[in-house]
Order: C-alpha cells, then sequence, then structure tokens
C-alpha cells in the first residue's frame, strides 16, 4: 500500500504551524478586545521557536513580545525583530546595558534594578530608558512587595522628575487558584496603581492577566493581556474544566505537531519483553514499531506504558519504558515499515492524539510537555500563505 511516506523529513520533527500561530494571535485580540496584545515568546516560544514565532505573532498584530530573561530578547533582537520586547525577570547578572542598547523594554521588580536601570543608561548615555514595573499581588514570585511600594514609587518619581527615567506600566501576574484569590490580586494591584499615581507616577498601560485570567475572567484584561499558552492553541485550563474552556471552544488550533519517522519494525513472539526491566511483555505474536523519540528529547518517561501514538491513522500506546532516545510500540498485526509517520501529538482535527493526553499520562501539563521538547528534535516552521 502506498504510504504518505517520510522520505526526506526530520527523522524527530516538531512541526510548526505559523498559521496557527497568526488564526490564534488574531483570534484572542478578537476573544479579549484589549488594546496591546502581548504575545509571550519566553523558553524559545514555550518550545516552538522564538523567532519564527515571534514573526508570525507580529505579522498579526501582536503589539509587543514578552520574554522573562534580557538575552531572550537580545536573541530577538539579533534575528532583526524591532517589535517591542518586555522583560521581566531579572537576576543579579542582568545585563541592563546590553538591553537598553537593544532598545527592550525593561520590567523591574525592586528600586535596587531601577537604580541600576539608572545607572546603566548613564553609563550608556542612553535615553532615559522606559520602564514598567512589576507589583507582587499575591503569587509570591518576583515583583515589588506592597511594603516596598511607597520607596519604589518615590524613587520612581524623583528620577522621572529629574528626566532619568519613564515609567510607562504597572502589572502583576495572579495564580489563578480561584476567581476570589484572582479578585484579591486585582485589588491589591489597584492600591498600588492608586499609590504610584499618588506619588506622582502616570503610568499608561496596566496589565494582569495571562492565559487563563484573559480567557476566564474579562474584568481583569486592563489595557493588555499577556499570552503565552493561548497563542501556542492550547487552553491554560484543566482537561477537566468545563466544555467551553477547551481550545476548539476558544476557537484556538495548536501549533505543534510532534512527530518521528519508525526507525525498525520486527515481528515477535508472545512473550517477548520490550525495553528495559520489561513492564511490557508481549501476549500474542505481534509487530513491534520503534519510535526514535526518548527523555532526551522530551518525551516524559513517567508516560511509559501509556502515551498515544498515531500511526498510519490507528492509535496506539507506547509499550515498556520509554528511553532516553527511543520507545516501542505494539501495533499487533496492522502494517508498519520503516520510515512511516509516528505522530505523538497535534491538533485532533488531524487525527492526532492531544498534548493534554500525553500531560495526563506523564501527571503534568500542557504547558511543560510543548516546552521540554529537546534540541534533537528539530523544529520545522511551516505556512500555507
Ligand atoms: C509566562 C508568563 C505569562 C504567559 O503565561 P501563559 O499562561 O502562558 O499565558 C504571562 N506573564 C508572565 C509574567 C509570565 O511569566
Amino acid at each position: 500500500m502506498a504510504q504518505p511516506g517520510t522520505a526526506g523529513r526530520p527523522t524527530r520533527e516538531a512541526v510548526i504551524d505559523l498559521d496557527a500561530v497568526r488564526h490564534n494571535v488574531r483570534r484572542l485580540r478578537e476573544l479579549t478586545g484589549v488594546a496591546e496584545l502581548i504575545v509571550v515568546v519566553k523558553a524559545d516560544a514555550y518550545g516552538h521557536g522564538a523567532v519564527p514565532v515571534a514573526r508570525a505573532a507580529v505579522e498579526a498584530g501582536a503589539d509587543r513580545l514578552g520574554v522573562a530573561d534580557i538575552s531572550e530578547g537580545l536573541a530577538l533582537r539579533a534575528a532583526g525583530i524591532t517589535a517591542p520586547v518586555l522583560v521581566w525577570l531579572h537576576g543579579p547578572d542582568a545585563d541592563f546595558g546590553s538591553a537598553l542598547a537593544a532598545d527592550l523594554d525593561l520590567a523591574l521588580s525592586s528600586e535596587a534594578q531601577l537604580a541600576q536601570v539608572i545607572a546603566a543608561a548613564a553609563a550608556h548615555g542612553t535615553q532615559a530608558p522606559v520602564v514598567q514595573f512589576k507589583l507582587e499581588t499575591g503569587l509570591s514570585r518576583n515583583g515589588a512587595a506592597e511594603a516596598e511600594w511607597p520607596a519604589l514609587f518615590a524613587a520612581a518619581a524623583a528620577a522621572e522628575r529629574a528626566g532619568l527615567v519613564r515609567v510607562d506600566g504597572l502589572f502583576s501576574h495572579v495564580s489563578n487558584t480561584s476567581s476570589e484569590e484572582d479578585a484579591a490580586a486585582a485589588a491589591r494591584f489597584q492600591r498600588g496603581v492608586a499609590l504610584a499615581r499618588a506619588a506622582g507616577l502616570a503610568p499608561r498601560v496596566l496589565h494582569l492577566a495571562a492565559s487563563a485570567a484573559a480567557l476566564g475572567e474579562p474584568e481583569l484584561r486592563y489595557d493588555a493581556v499577556r499570552i503565552g499558552l493561548a497563542v501556542y492553541g492550547l487552553s491554560p485550563f484543566e482537561p477537566d474544566a468545563p466544555a467551553d474552556r477547551t481550545a476548539d471552544a476558544f476557537g484556538l488550533r495548536p501549533v505543534m505537531t510532534l512527530r518521528a519517522s519508525v526507525a525498525a519494525v520486527r515481528r515477535v513472539e508472545p512473550g517477548t519483553g520490550v525495553s528495559y526491566n520489561y513492564s511490557y511483555r508481549t501476549d500474542r505474536p505481534t509487530t513491534l514499531a520503534l519510535v526514535p523519540l526518548g527523555y532526551a528529547d522530551g518525551i516524559p518517561r513517567s508516560a511509559s506504558n501509556t502515551g498515544p501514538v498515531v500511526i498510519n491513522g490507528h492509535r496506539y500506546r507506547v509499550c515498556g519504558r520509554i528511553a532516553m532516545d527511543q520507545f516501542v510500540v505494539d501495533v499487533g498485526d496492522d502494517e508498519v515499515t520503516v520510515g512511516d509517520d509516528a505522530v505523538l501529538f497535534g491538533d485532533p482535527a488531524t487525527g492526532a492524539p492531544r498534548v493534554e493526553e500525553w500531560a495526563d499520562a506523564a501527571g503534568t501539563i500542557n504547558y511543560e510537555l510543548v516546552t521540554r521538547i529537546g534540541q534533537r528534535v528539530v523544529r520545522t516552521p511551516r505556512s500555507a500563505s
């Protein structure tokens, strides 16, 4: 039988549908109606490839990109991306001088960081940097804590008056614990905004929501939303959330298809052990297909004996342990040939398993599955347009 065949395709491949990125960005604009859509491309665009995803997002109307680290922002600039980029997580070695030289928008979490940025601007002869402040409102992560707000805002207002800095925005991030908890975080955020204004600051843009709040809590949208996961066509809500909270219900299309070419096929006898520790033994004469993806490629070992795989339109499960480079699928009496396409996850509209099935099998979330896909897996950006 003629197979679609995978000749010429990389053995291990994550196909990145840039049309789906563009579609999702436009859809998220429609769904949220915000003035400013910040598309989050940190962690190599959640494993999808930051540069092509960022370009597609900007083409589709993203107003700004968001990343965690300055180095991620610098990589976007090095690729020629000129859109505004907000950067919000700075370690003690943060290179604010390079960030300012590359025109990255710095989000700061403390008075100490503000002083460092002002000093870096002076040292590099840059104009007054435009910054935002991240306020800590209940996640217990980065951001300035409420007790630090008066001194931070006073220092910032003084620096603004001296022409050393301009505070363009204030933002925070919520825990998604419950609408009540998120509302409490929003109330604390409002106290921060009021305090900043009373200190003489005039932040132009306020934002609180990432994917979950942007889609689930309209009152938290403010002037901008920072959306990561939903841009990749995945839902931030638990798989057992109400049916109106799936990616499908939001009209989002999964961007990543993870596939590999079957590397070996063998016919075996009943009682044949499979992979380390024989956690699987065949119970009949059967065919085993070898899929060259393993935990080095980000396939969670904890999904051994459970993760779903589609080969030639038929659905199977991993059998035996997932190893570093490979796992085995028991395909019974179905005909499978070396080079056939094994699809681990993708757009369910194409018959692919959902990434959430892998996440469930591994006891984790869709965010982690796509983000941890390893470097050996070739990212192939695709566009019909
Ligand atoms: C990662 C991150 C986001 C994006 O979160 P999603 O849930 O993927 O939309 C937004 N804001 C901040 C501060 C983040 O760290």
